[in-house]
């Protein structure tokens, strides 16, 4: 380090510290009492499990800090092309054990606190969620960036500091309901407030021409600002001092603003003016994949867009001088539509600020930004309505509308006066991605997702973890997840087999104890665990779910004793959140209730068959959901799921999967083979051809009779649900229950039929693991940073 005139000052203060905290024993124990008394403030001689946590967590989080410092100062000495990956949303879940595990240091910290008289996993279990996302899209930002710390990318998350995360599902008599989960409440020892750290962001207003050195250029006059703070949030790499940041913005009343209201003498309006700033980044908008052209979404877009701009142009500038550098050094990634403004707000700022020309500005462009969307169905792209656009960013919408006029005329060069193309292809009102890619086929790439394995298995299952390393005679696995491929050399070894089993029930019997705290329901231990966990869409068939569990219960109500003697015992979880407006969604989480009360309470059945609704889901909920179950089911509607990554954690961890051909299921088909899996369903081509048949497609008999018990009442609440029928019958079964029904019932029958062959099941079980290396964030982050971003590892050398 270069401390130029302060250097003997510098010499003497690094004297006064330790060069790096120290992780025996007696000085974690010496740090966390510190912490407990002097940061919790909390008498060292009395505290509870919740400020023990917190001292843990301080002093986990100065270690953390070191690392994150020394990757800070290796990156702005090395000055490499970094990636910026901006996401409105980031499902972090808890941190403190996944960061102890990446740090290594995590069975120090657990025998000092033994020391203490606590235990590790009782201290973890005090961390609430950081749930500042919806689902797949949100989890898979997290993934990413432990991937991208993992692999030495010199990367930026940007995001949000939501103050109130996803609402918390309460359920009451069956029903959701929402409460707001203010996250922040006990703190947050995880991110670093940096006040100093601000860009004021503007808002509504004109635009006028002005003259600049005899050029005219566009000037906008804005008529609200605010100020964005930075929260830094460390997230450290395993097997790598690397710890890279992710800088959550938080919006504040600009002190512009506030001066031009006190000299009014309106002190009031100026507090209450303070709040609406505030507002900005209050709350996550909790739809999974619809959004409304809201004011205030548009503003929380924009908001974060425009910080993150101006620190990634910062950041450049301490450095660089001229702008043709720019690609060399930044590549930027959109998670989705939702952070898009970027482009414009880029362009805005190369034009009006840094005074390119159209040409080199459209150039850099065109080549620092990439897109991955997450769905396949052109409603789930967010549209902007024009009005609301123009008013709230009056300088961006014209430069949309010159994008639009520029990229037109291009594509007149390439295609002619072909009018009904150009239209669906102008980008105001957009069109069909297909024509699209009929143009430019290079610039569309499919990247297969990935989760990230030190998560959902080192974290959430630690006996197959050290199960894994035992077999394998290594951890390389947990950096290196191609290894696991070697668990198919033990896939029919019996002793691999009898400690497989036995891991999967510790799992099973952590999972059921968690359903008997939950529900006071006891289920049997044997019975398969059955689960169906992810966000309650139509789309993705819970009802399909509830209806073959009605039709399971009459089966087994008609059979005779001898015949239920080969019923397999299943229990049947069902989790996830429905969006607060979604009326569907909602019922199909009722309906899943009154069936589980029925059979729940029928005596006659027993152990034969439970349901289980497991509220409120969330990635910790999903940490321990997920080892515990034998198989998981994933239903969509062929052609819907873009990817799911929820069957990905299920796979690592050798759960079985009975699922359709979409998505990333399709993918799993050619890791682990067909006979691995319960596949069912119509094909992505069929469904198509289904649809088209409308009102003359039969559906079996078995449907009719399970959705006529619903009708008549046999679980209550019939006019309630006459609307959920009503969406599934006759021309209305858009997503095709009744057509894929059969297949269904067969592909369960010959999930049954394998359960009961131990060996056989196993065997499958740990195929399915050894399989699932394609799956981590890991190889995705690599092909991004090699085939999208260009940019190379840089590891920080301590
Ligand atoms: N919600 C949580 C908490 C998750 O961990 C996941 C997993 O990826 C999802 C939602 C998405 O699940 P799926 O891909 O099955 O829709």
């Amino acid at each position: 380090l270069d401390f130029g005139e302060r250097k003997g000052q510098a010499e003497r203060m690094l004297g006064l510290m330790d060069v790096f905290l120290k992780n025996d024993p007696i000085s974690l124990q010496k740090d966390i009492l510190h912490h407990v008394e002097y940061t919790v403030a909390r008498s060292r001689f009395s505290f509870d499990d919740f400020e023990a946590y917190q001292a843990l967590a301080h002093s986990v989080r100065d270690r953390l800090i070191e690392r994150w410092h020394d990757t800070l100062i290796h990156f702005k000495k090395e000055d490499p092309k970094r990636v910026y990956f901006l996401s409105l949303e980031f499902l972090m879940g808890r941190s403190l054990s996944n960061i102890v595990i990446n740090l290594g240091i995590r069975d120090q910290f657990a025998d000092a606190l033994s020391q203490l008289g606590f235990d590790f996993e009782v201290l973890a279990e005090q961390e609430g969620d950081a749930c500042l996302g919806n689902g797949g899209l949100a989890r898979l930002s997290a993934c990413q960036m432990d991937s991208l710390a993992t692999l030495d990318y010199p990367a930026v998350g940007y995001g949000l500091r939501y103050q109130y995360g996803l609402f918390r599902q309460v359920i009451v008599d069956g029903f959701q309901h929402e409460q707001p989960d203010y996250w922040l409440n006990f703190g947050n020892p995880w991110e670093i407030e940096r006040v100093h750290i601000t860009y004021p962001v503007k808002f509504y207003g004109t635009v006028t021409d002005e003259f600049l050195n005899g050029e005219k250029c566009k000037v906008w006059v804005p008529g609200e600002m605010v100020e964005a703070v930075a929260y830094d949030n460390p997230i450290p790499g395993y097997g790598t001092r690397n710890t890279i940041n992710l800088r959550l913005w938080a919006a504040k009343p600009s002190d512009q603003h506030d001066m031009e209201s006190f000299n009014t003498g309106d002190y009031v309006d100026a507090v209450v003016n303070r709040q609406r700033a505030e507002s900005i980044s209050s709350i996550l908008y909790p739809d999974d994949r619809s959004y409304q052209g809201k004011e205030l979404r548009l503003k929380q877009q924009y908001f974060f867009v425009s910080a993150s701009v101006q620190d990634i142009f910062r950041r450049f500038k301490d450095t660089h001088k001229k702008f043709d550098e720019f690609p060399e050094k930044v590549a930027l990634q959109l998670n989705d539509t939702h952070p898009s403004l970027a482009i414009v707000e880029v362009m805005r700022v190369l034009l009006d600020e840094e005074h390119l020309s159209w040409h080199r500005a459209w150039d850099i462009i065109c080549k620092i930004f990439s897109f991955t969307t997450h769905t396949v169905s052109p409603e789930g792209l967010e549209k902007i309505p024009v009005d609301l656009l123009g008013n709230l960013l009056p300088r961006h919408l014209q430069i949309i509308y010159d994008i639009n006029f520029n990229f037109v005329e291009e594509l007149k060069k390439m295609i002619g006066l072909d009018y009904d193309r150009l239209t669906r292809m102008s980008i105001v009102e957009e069109g069909a991605v297909k024509d699209f890619y009929d143009l430019w086929p290079h610039k569309f790439q499919y990247k297969t997702n990935g989760v990230t394995q030190r998560r959902w298995i080192v974290v959430s299952n630690p006996s197959l973890c050290a199960l894994i390393s035992k077999w394998l005679g290594t951890e390389a696995w947990i950096r290196d997840i191609d290894l696991l491929i070697g668990l198919r050399d033990y896939a029919t070894n019996a002793e691999l087999h009898q400690e497989w089993k036995m891991v999967k029930k510790v799992n099973k019997i952590r999972l059921a104890e968690y359903i008997e705290v939950m529900s006071g329901l006891k289920v049997s231990l044997d019975a398969m665990f059955d689960v169906q966990t992810k966000r309650i869409h139509e789309y993705k068939r819970q009802l399909l779910n509830i209806l073959g569990i009605i039709h399971r219960y009459d089966c087994i109500k008609n059979m005779d004793k001898n015949d239920r003697k080969k019923v397999v015992p299943r229990v049947c979880i069902i989790g996830g959140k429905a969006a607060p407006g979604y009326e569907i969604a909602k019922k199909i989480i009722k309906l899943c209730h009154v069936v589980a009360e029925r059979i729940n309470n029928d005596n006659d059945i027993g152990d034969l068959l439970k349901l289980v609704f497991i509220p409120d889901y969330n990635v910790s909920v999903a940490e321990m959901v997920i080892p515990g179950a034998d198989l998981s089911q994933h239903l969509s509607t062929a052609g819907h799921e873009a990817s799911g990554t929820g069957s990905m954690k299920f796979l690592m961890n050798g759960c079985l999967l009975l699922a359709t051909a979409d998505g990333s299921t399709i993918e799993m088909v050619e890791e682990i083979g067909q006979d691995n899996m319960f596949l069912f369903g119509a094909k992505a081509h069929e469904v198509v051809a289904l649809r088209k048949k409308g009102p003359t497609l039969k559906v079996p008999l078995q449907f009719s009779r399970v959705v006529r018990m619903i009708r008549d009442g046999h679980f209550g609440f019939e006019d309630y649900f006459k609307s959920l029928c009503d969406k599934i019958e006759g021309t209305s079964d858009y997503f095709l229950l009744g057509a894929d029904f059969m297949s269904y019932l067969e592909a369960q029958a010959a999930a049954d039929k394998a359960f009961v062959d131990e060996e056989r099941w196993t065997k499958m079980s740990i195929l399915s693991a050894a399989g699932s290396g394609r799956f981590s964030s890991d190889r995705t982050i690599q092909e991004y940073a090699e085939n999208t971003w260009d940019i190379q590892p840089c590891r920080c050398p301590f």
